[in-house]
């Protein structure tokens, strides 16, 4: 069902509550990743150029105890927001109470006020992430409208979410929550074909819901990374010392089965003797893996068959990296499926959905070959998944 978004709504001399993920990662009390912050941008742009007062806020970490609090204060993202606006940021170090109520009172059209990390609420009782219905409330009543961008938060049911989604009369969603939706909500339901998954990461376990669901839309579901290891072992194979989860071999097989074929997994890999950036590297066919070494990343043939899938897909969905991408020797696979991606960008719709396989293509510089990079780990995972996300649910049909 498509939702509503700010487009839909006016917000014109309103107070309109703006969820965002500003979950940044600080370094030294500097932030060393921006990218959440200026994916939020054209939503808080689009409510100040018509007339809209914004109101906005975020969790960032987590607050356990009173002395979370100072690392995890929003100021510093309040200043850098300030910047990149170009605009002043009237920022609240409150969540709640008589200051912020004012400070929302007094906001002229076109203004921008930010309050404190919704998680501060957290240390009396979790009442933002156990989505305490007074808490709901109360933010509900400080403004006219909410406008729901947060698309990393999307997968948890929170007070800033969808407590007060349920307080308000009209919930709507951001330009991002609205391009995660329909790139990768889009394409699960409706992907031009070929639609190629391509899959990796350390586990099995972590991923076996995305190959369920993904099996079922996809035509091919091409699989790498550490997981794979656990698909040869059950396919009889002698893995050495690669990653395997021995409770997860009966499940492997019956992936296998349920997969009709669609499954691939290579043939070659790259092995190494110590999970270490200096190990010396050896391409192994699958069947050859010596006792005392590991796979560290898929093997050149398995490269090339990949890159034959990828040049006619005209949709790929891509969530764990192939190989141990942090170590250079190690990144041949990610770097080579990435590159491949890239090249097909413009005939193709080309999606990443997990927090490392990102990751891996900002460090390669091929952040901007991509039709989508999601923006988030844990919600695109659920996504992908097939779940219902609430910080989805809770948005207005439209
Ligand atoms: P994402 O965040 O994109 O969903 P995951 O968190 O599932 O990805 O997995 C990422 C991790 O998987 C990386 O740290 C990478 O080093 C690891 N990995 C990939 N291939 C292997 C392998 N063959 N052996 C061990 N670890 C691997
Ligand atoms: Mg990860």
């Amino acid at each position: 069902m498509a939702k509503k978004t700010v487009r839909d709504i006016d917000v014109k001399g309103k107070k309109v509550l703006i969820r965002v993920d500003f979950n940044v990662p600080l370094k030294d009390g500097q932030i060393s990743d921006e990218n959440r912050i200026v994916q939020a941008l054209p939503t808080i742009e689009y409510v100040l150029s018509h007339g809209g007062r914004a109101i906005v806020f975020s969790h960032l970490g987590r607050v356990k105890d009173e002395s979370d609090k100072a690392s995890n204060s929003l100021r510093v993202v309040a200043t850098r927001l300030s910047e990149l606006l170009n605009q002043n940021v009237i920022f609240v170090p409150e969540t709640r109470g008589q200051a912020l109520e004012q400070a929302i009172n007094t906001l002229k059209d076109g203004e921008v006020l930010m309050f404190e990390n919704t998680r501060f609420e957290d240390l009396n009782g979790k009442k933002e992430s156990k989505n305490d219905p007074e808490l709901g409330k109360y933010w509900a009543s400080l403004g006219d409208v909410f406008v729901n961008d947060a698309f990393g938060t999307a997968h948890r049911d929170a007070a800033s979410n969808v407590g007060i989604a349920s307080n308000i009369k009209d919930t709507v969603a951001g330009f991002l929550l609205e391009k995660e939706i329909n790139f990768i909500g889009g394409t699960l339901e409706n992907p031009e074909r070929p639609f190629i998954a391509i899959l990796g990461g350390a586990k099995v376990s972590d991923k076996i819901e995305v190959i369920k669901n993904l099996l079922k839309v996809a035509d091919k579901v091409l699989i790498g990374g550490g997981m794979a290891y656990t698909f040869f072992k059950a396919q009889g194979m002698e893995i050495g010392n690669s990653l395997l989860e021995a409770d997860k071999l009966d499940l492997a097989n019956e992936l296998l089965a349920l997969a009709n074929g669609k499954i691939v997994l290579g043939d070659d890999v790259i092995t190494a003797k110590a999970f270490d950036p200096e190990s010396e590297k050896h391409v192994r066919n699958v069947t050859d893996i010596p006792a005392d070494e590991m796979g560290m990343d898929i093997g050149p043939r398995t490269i090339a068959l990949f890159e034959s899938y990828i040049a006619t897909a005209k949709t790929v969905v891509w969530n764990g990296p192939l190989g141990v991408f942090e170590f250079p020797r190690f990144a041949e696979g990610t770097r080579s499926v990435a590159q491949a991606l890239t090249e097909i960008k413009d005939h193709a719709t080309t999606i990443i959905g997990g927090g490392d396989s990102a990751a891996a293509v900002i460090q390669f510089g091929m952040a901007d070959g991509f039709t989508h990079i999601s923006t988030g780990g844990g919600a695109s995972l659920e996504y992908l998944e097939g779940k219902l996300l609430p910080g989805i649910e809770c948005v207005d049909d439209k």
